[in-house]
């Protein structure tokens, strides 16, 4: 029997919709700049560039209705609603997406710009500690594409989108994931947020929706 030289720490997991099991999370891929309105709110020209792909901890999720934490080293903490796939053992023996939930991609986008001014990597701006709040998963068929992907702040509608809106539609989303990683039950890939991202506060209240799945609800804790 392994000796631990310390308690290793819980896997990070999610409920599972409609029972009592729960996806084991591993890592956690997200794709940026998938909506052609936010590639352009964020300087950047759709039609020049193709997604791309950044990654947080699988130990960033927060899950179960749990609150974030106003993170540290940051003036700029932006909120950005995001479909999630969740890759497992699909029926065929192989592996795919088995299941959908709704996430939010927090961003610190005071360290992202620096980043990007000055070409280094983006883990500080997207990779820190709970900034990867998710609701619980649903099993089965994708979400309606021509469904809404809305967020809220405080009641007040912030994302207002449809997931038809993607650039990379989840099947290509894993396609292009899977020539670069060996994709593993436990990923949850983040596939991309639509236009209208924002700042958020310490006890700001964040609703996401998308048509199909559970929503998700958090509050900025100070
Ligand atoms: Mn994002």
């Amino acid at each position: 029997m392994t000796q631990w030289l310390f308690p290793p720490r819980p896997v990070p997991s999610l409920p599972v919709v409609g029972g009592d099991a729960r996806f084991p999370v591993r890592r956690i891929l997200c794709v940026g700049q998938n909506y052609a309105a936010h590639a352009r709110e964020m300087g950047s020209d759709p039609d020049k560039q193709t997604p791309f792909f950044f990654s947080k901890p699988g130990d960033a999720l927060v899950s179960d209705g749990a609150d974030p934490a106003y993170p540290p080293a940051t003036d700029e903490l932006h909120y950005e609603a995001e479909l999630v796939a969740a890759i497992g053992p699909t029926a065929d023996g192989g592996i795919g997406i088995v299941g959908w939930a709704v996430g939010c991609d927090l961003t610190r986008r005071d360290l992202q710009a620096e980043a990007k001014k000055a070409g280094r990597p983006w883990d500080a701006a997207k990779g820190f500690d709970q900034s990867a709040p998710c609701g619980p998963l649903t099993l089965g068929a994708r979400p309606d594409p021509a469904g809404a992907i809305r967020l809220t702040v405080n009641g007040e509608t912030r994302q207002d989108s449809v997931l038809n809106d993607m650039i990379l539609n989840p099947d290509r989303i894993v396609e292009a994931a899977a020539a670069l990683w060996s994709l593993q039950p436990g990923d949850l890939i983040f596939t991309g947020t639509p236009s209208g991202v924002g700042p958020l506060k310490p006890g700001d209240r964040v609703v996401v929706t998308i048509a199909g799945l559970e929503t998700l609800r958090f509050e900025i804790r100070p």
